[in-house]
């Protein structure tokens, strides 16, 4: 097992100071190793994952490299030929695990920001102390950009949040965390193979979910009500300005009917399944509000937004794969982590096999049948 830094570094390096876990303690499981602690309904900070995940290498006795950098893969013979800061490996078969969030997802329309503006991306930001005072426009309201705009408008700074299609989310549904109802309704077993529209399953945002020791729903509502000032999808950047899309309302209510109807689904289980009496009653939350007129468009020259934060997504980085397996768009090309050469794998994307695997209880199932396939290839099956 190489890994470029030390173990769990995405937790170490790449996240930002008042990080937590969106989903609960009870749901960090791998393979053998449960969260065992007193507060199975709180959420892990960045440290405590990061101790987690290094108990685990212990315990599993992974045989891990750390301070390797794999800098280049490619085929040779019936095998590859992996080369690394620290010397080449030949090897039949490759797991690719190295993570689907390498790099920040940054719109090529951030180069047209006036450069008195400053920019970071959840890379960079470790927290609101960071920016410089005065407005800050939140690109992004998934997980990151409603965690980044909640924080950032507590400290008095003005807000504005760019929203697109988004997920929206409550933390506690009939009283059970939401990501409960997911796993015991089996939202999160359907299989790869199973989902309608594979491709948009895999790029779906991050839920708008926060976790907090209050354990409170971080929605555009709740936002709105903190004075975030939430406006369309960054469109464009010309002259100065930023343009905004309208239609606002239309997205609100898209993400408000998929809520519902993912919560009719938890009803149905809960009624299927005979255990609705446990539960309080079923609730819908109130509609999203939408400003009555949002802002089409911001000036970025006059000094009302002094920083602009990306919170547009993260993308892998397979700049030393010399396999032709990724496409177009940057993503590899596997079915079900069978990836498109002999002997090459992957383990931690998007959906990989179920839409648990989206999560970091996602891959003691997938690791199972994709080291199952790998087991098969070196037997010669
Ligand atoms: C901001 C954020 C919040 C998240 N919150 C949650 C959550 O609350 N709950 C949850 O279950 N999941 C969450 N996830 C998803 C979770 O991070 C993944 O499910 C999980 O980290 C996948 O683990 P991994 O080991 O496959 O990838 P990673 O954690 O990304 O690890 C990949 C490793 O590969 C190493 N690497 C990469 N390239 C190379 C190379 N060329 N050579 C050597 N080493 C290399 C990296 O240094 C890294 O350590 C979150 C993700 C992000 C980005």
């Amino acid at each position: 097992m190489l890994e470029r830094g030390e173990v769990a570094n995405s937790w170490r390096r790449e996240r930002w100071d008042s990080l937590r876990l969106l989903t609960p303690n009870w749901q960090s499981r791998l393979p053998g190793l449960r969260y065992e602690g007193a507060d199975p309904d709180g959420y892990m900070s960045a440290t405590e994952i990061t101790e987690f995940i290094e108990l685990f290498a212990k315990v599993s006795r992974a045989p891990v490299r750390t301070g390797v950098n794999v800098t280049s893969v490619r085929q040779a013979g019936d095998g590859y030929l992996v080369t690394t800061s620290d010397g080449e490996i030949a090897c039949r078969a490759v797991v690719i695990a190295s993570g689907a969030c390498n790099r920040p997802s940054v719109p090529s329309l951030s180069q047209a920001v006036p450069r008195a503006v400053e920019q970071l991306t959840p890379f960079d930001y470790r927290g609101p102390g960071q920016l410089p005072e005065g407005g800050v426009l939140v690109v992004g309201a998934s997980a990151t950009g409603v965690q980044f705009a909640a924080e950032i408008a507590r400290t008095g700074r003005p807000v504005t949040l760019s929203v697109g299609e988004h997920v929206r989310l409550p933390r506690l549904y009939r009283g059970r965390d939401v990501l409960w109802w997911m796993d015991i309704a089996g939202v999160w077993d359907q299989r790869y193979d199973e989902v309608d529209d594979l491709a948009r399953a895999r790029r779906l945002p991050s839920p708008q979910l926060v976790g907090t020791p209050e354990r409170s729903t971080l929605d555009l509502n709740a936002l709105t009500a903190l004075g975030v000032e939430l406006v369309g999808r960054l469109a464009m950047v010309r002259d100065g300005r930023a343009l905004f899309s309208g239609g606002l309302r239309n997205v609100f209510s898209l993400s408000d009917l998929k809520l519902n109807r993912l919560l009719d689904t938890f009803d149905e289980w809960a009624l299927t399944s005979g255990r609705d009496a446990e539960f309080g009653s079923p609730e819908r939350p109130a509609p999203t509000s939408a400003p009555a007129s949002p802002r089409l468009q911001a000036d970025l020259r006059s000094g009302g937004i002094r920083s602009v934060v990306w919170a547009t997504g993260f993308r892998p980085d397979y700049g030393w794969l010399d396999v032709p397996v990724v496409d177009e768009k940057g993503q590899l090309r596997h079915e079900g982590g069978v990836a498109g050469a002999p002997g090459l794998y992957a383990l931690g994307l998007p959906v990989l096999r179920r839409r648990r695997s989206t999560f970091i209880c996602g891959i003691e199932d997938d690791a199972r049948a994709v080291t199952g396939h790998l087991a098969g290839y070196l037997a010669g099956a």
